[in-house]
């Protein structure tokens, strides 16, 4: 995208103008959901939460709502950003979300504003591993995805049952609607389509909260989410640019757990560690893919009572956690912890009983 543009420096930061009669300029569209974000504070929503995961969309939803949060300081009692580690994210885009994270508790500019940083983590009998190895689930599909709730939603609405004031809690997500037809199958699976796992979800259990709802980069493509992440965020004093070459390395990855199976093949990860950088994750997208073999294959699970296919059998659980302990060793990261692999095996007694 072409604009037009010329600096001076106002505040300590840099200032850009553009050139607004261009119909597509992404500054556009950022006013738009800035004004957004203000109305819903001017009508009494003090209370933000903003569910990040250092994805590009998630980072420019949680901008927006900061510098809307800015602009109306005396509306505002409370500002949580959540962070919701799953353990499986990739590992660049973990750091970048946690330098993030860090850069937002130390920026002066906001220091004003009462932001507060959590980061959460499921339930150790509910992470992606208890349940894979521990519990025998087959690796989630389209169809079974258990995942995305436990790993995603559950532990933020654990800690937000405690904050939210119905009548002034507005959560604020990063569902884009992209370029989908299907309205429902966008919101559900905006992530498998360059957005990010788990903003959706949002919005489809956003009733249950009984809380304000608001997705301000609903309508804004991936091309605008990008040009405001790399040219007109960084003027207001955010490191946003790393994110389309350090952390993507390009545009048209979706963005989730390098572990997720119901994509079918995980672009971002591939992409990711043809940088000689993250070469050493290369093995991360192979055990991935054993894992999508495995579940493929009947004779590696358990026959239900009603006939149809079960659980994973105990021995492939057994031999998926050998595995994945070597590829601990090999890549040099922490994949599972300790608890996980005690949980696991309870799982595995729990079972030898039922048999
Ligand atoms: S990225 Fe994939 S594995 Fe991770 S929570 Fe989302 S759907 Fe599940």
């Amino acid at each position: 995208m072409k604009t037009s543009l010329s600096k001076e420096s106002v505040y300590g930061i840099t200032k850009i103008s553009f050139d607004f009669k261009k119909p597509h300029c992404f500054l556009n569209r950022y006013y738009e959901s800035v004004e957004v974000v203000k109305n819903f504070a001017e009508r009494g929503y003090s209370h933000f939460v903003i569910t990040f995961s250092g994805g590009k969309d998630s980072t420019a939803t949680l901008i927006i709502a900061i510098e809307a949060a800015l602009l109306v300081r005396d509306k505002i009692e409370r500002i949580d950003v959540f962070y919701a580690d799953t353990g499986l994210e990739i590992p660049v885009i973990h750091k970048f979300a946690l330098e993030f994270l860090e850069f937002l508790r130390n920026f002066q500019r906001i220091k004003n504003l009462p932001v507060e940083v959590k980061i959460v983590h499921p339930e150790p009998e509910e992470s992606f591993w208890a349940c894979l190895i521990g519990k025998g689930y087959p690796p989630p599909h389209q169809r079974f995805r258990w995942c995305t709730k436990r790993l995603k939603i559950a532990p933020v609405e654990r800690e937000l049952k405690m904050l939210i004031n119905p009548s002034k809690t507005l959560v604020i997500t990063g569902v884009r609607f992209n370029e989908s037809q299907n309205r429902n199958n966008r919101l559900i699976n905006s992530c498998s389509r360059g957005g990010e796992c788990g903003q959706g979800v949002w919005f489809q259990n956003s009733s249950r909260l009984n809380v304000g709802y608001l997705a301000p980069i609903v309508d804004w493509s991936d091309c605008e989410v990008w040009d405001f992440l790399n040219i007109y965020a960084p003027c207001l004093g955010y490191p946003s640019e790393k994110l389309e070459p350090e952390v993507y390395n390009g545009r048209g990855t979706r963005f989730g757990c390098w572990m997720c199976t119901v994509v079918r093949q995980d672009k971002a990860l591939q992409k990711i560690s043809s940088l000689p950088l993250w070469s050493h994750l290369r093995p991360l997208l192979l055990f991935r893919e054993r894992v999508r073999e495995i579940s493929y294959n009947p004779g590696s699970r358990e026959i239900r009572k009603d006939g149809k296919l079960g659980r994973l059998k105990v021995n492939i659980r057994r031999e998926l956690l050998k595995e994945l302990l070597e590829l601990q060793k090999r890549v040099g990261l922490d994949l599972i912890t300790e608890v996980e692999i005690k949980i696991i095996k309870k799982f595995w007694d729990v079972n030898k009983k039922r048999e």
